[in-house]
């Protein structure tokens, strides 16, 4: 279908992004890498009235050190995300989660920010974002802002971006040297997860961060396995044990693919598989 007729708005400064966003409120779209968003509209599900592309503002790409965490722009795209040396030296749990969004076309358009504001509980990014406590820098015409992970997902396909604002950046503490997997779990190659697991570790195990992905209606932390790992060693029992409280206050869809009682079979099976794989130990 071809979407409802709308202007093009091409900023080339975040201030002028701000300023057509305030102008046009509700009635305007923002476009990142349009991955999602031109579905939505091809297929009518949203009929704005403004699109306002945020391709032409540099100042929202790239990845840099800012000392105890990295920060990611919002448009930086996955594919980027996926192979650099700053994500896989300090945060290799995103890496390895990008490495695992879609298909290599969808990696080199799809963007890190369009893919957590979108905030689809079975995306592939929030996760490992909730996992490594990711802070979330939002901009509006009244100024910046800090979310911090725990309040950033607040339902399906809404997070704590107002209508007024622009995510511009996420920062990532650094997580150096953790061990890391991302476990993903497929009918179709090259699609959303029925469940997937996020995990990353220190030491073998000191400590240990979980995310599921498609388990709710946001992405969640699975903390009573977290707990159970901490200090534990990292054998494929003990692992599995802590595996089995995977599932604990989840509330996972059912749908074509699975009823909830099997994702919360797949989210313990996968996270004992991640947390193993995480820790070198499989
Ligand atoms: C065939 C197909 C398969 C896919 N498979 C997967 C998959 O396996 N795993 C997965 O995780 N994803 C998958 N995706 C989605 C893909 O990852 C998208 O890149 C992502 O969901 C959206 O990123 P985007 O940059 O394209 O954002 P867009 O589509 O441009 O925008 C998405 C939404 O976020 C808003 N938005 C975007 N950027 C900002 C910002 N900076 N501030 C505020 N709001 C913003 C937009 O207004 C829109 O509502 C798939 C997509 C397709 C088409």
């Amino acid at each position: 279908m071809i979407p409802v007729k709308f202007d093009y708005l091409a900023p080339t400064s975040l201030e002028e992004a701000l300023s057509a966003l305030s102008e046009h409120g509700d009635d305007a779209k923002i476009l990142a890498g349009g991955q999602s968003l031109l579905p939505v509209l091809r297929m009518r599900l949203n009929a704005p009235e403004v699109v306002i592309d945020l391709g032409g503002i540099d100042s929202l790409r790239g990845i840099r050190d800012d000392g105890d965490a990295i920060v990611i722009g919002a448009m930086t795209t996955h594919h980027v995300v996926r192979d650099h040396e700053l994500v896989r030296e300090h945060a290799l749990l995103l890496s390895k989660a990008a490495a695992e969004v879609a298909d290599s076309q969808i990696r080199h358009r799809g963007t890190f920010g369009g893919a957590l504001a979108h905030a689809d509980p079975a995306g592939d990014l929030g996760a490992p974002a909730l996992a490594l406590g990711a802070q979330f820098v939002i901009q509006g015409s009244g100024g910046t802002r800090t979310v911090e992970a725990d309040d950033f997902f607040v339902d399906l396909f809404e997070t704590a971006i107002g209508d007024d604002e622009i995510l511009t950046e996420v920062r990532i503490p650094k997580h150096t040297g953790w061990g890391a997997h991302y476990e993903k779990f497929v009918r179709v190659a090259h699609q959303w997860p029925i469940v997937a697991v996020a995990a990353t570790v220190k030491g073998s195990i000191d400590e240990a961060r979980i995310g599921l992905t498609n388990m709710g209606s946001t992405p969640l932390r699975a903390r009573a396995t977290e707990a159970a790992l901490a200090g534990a060693s990292a054998t494929e029992d003990g692992v599995r044990a802590a595996a089995e409280q995977a599932a604990e206050g989840t509330n996972p869809p059912t749908d074509l693919n699975g009823a909830a009682d099997y994702r919360q079979h797949l989210a313990r099976v996968l996270t004992g598989r991640a947390v193993l794989r995480a820790a070198g130990a499989a």
